[in-house]
């Protein structure tokens, strides 16, 4: 991975559908199960001490404030969701700037079955939805949260 798709604006732009100050929530290319979000920093961060104390305020701000909402939209059973980052070379990373993914679940989607893995799926990119369907939600993303393109 020599390119880093979380620097490069033309990347990002394809799936943002929300920003703070500091932060971006995105769409992921590639999601695992519906309503598959990356919260990043805009600027380039790899580890969570690296970011200032006021983005770490942000972050967790953000968070607290856009999983509900994000839940709401996706009909995730009981609340349920994964929030998970992988940091550092042994962890299962494969782009190195910080990203938060939050996996909305539901007690029917596949990996409520043993012999699926969501950390594996994440890893490895592989998605079952098509590109067509990441275009469809980011459209529905970006009016249900009003974005209309604010990001530098
Ligand atoms: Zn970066």
């Amino acid at each position: 991975m020599s390119v880093d798709p979380f620097c490069t604006k033309s990347e990002t732009d394809k799936t943002v559908f929300y920003e703070s100050a500091s932060f971006m929530v995105l769409y992921d290319i590639k999601p695992v199960v519906r309503g598959h979000c990356l919260f990043i920093p805009k600027r380039h961060v790899v580890d969570l001490p690296e970011l200032k104390k006021h983005e770490q305020r942000e972050l967790w701000e953000l968070l607290c404030s856009m999983i509900p909402r994000i839940l709401k939209i996706y009909v995730a059973d009981g609340n349920s969701y994964d929030l998970t980052s992988q940091i550092g070379p042994y962890s299962g990373r494969t782009i190195a700037h910080l990203h938060i993914h939050l996996l909305p679940r539901r007690k029917d989607d596949i990996y409520q079955s043993d012999s699926k893995n969501i950390f594996e799926d994440i890893k490895l990119n592989r998605s079952s939805f098509s590109s067509a369907d990441v275009q469809k939600e980011v459209s529905a993303l970006r009016k249900e949260f009003g974005y209309r393109g604010l990001q530098k």
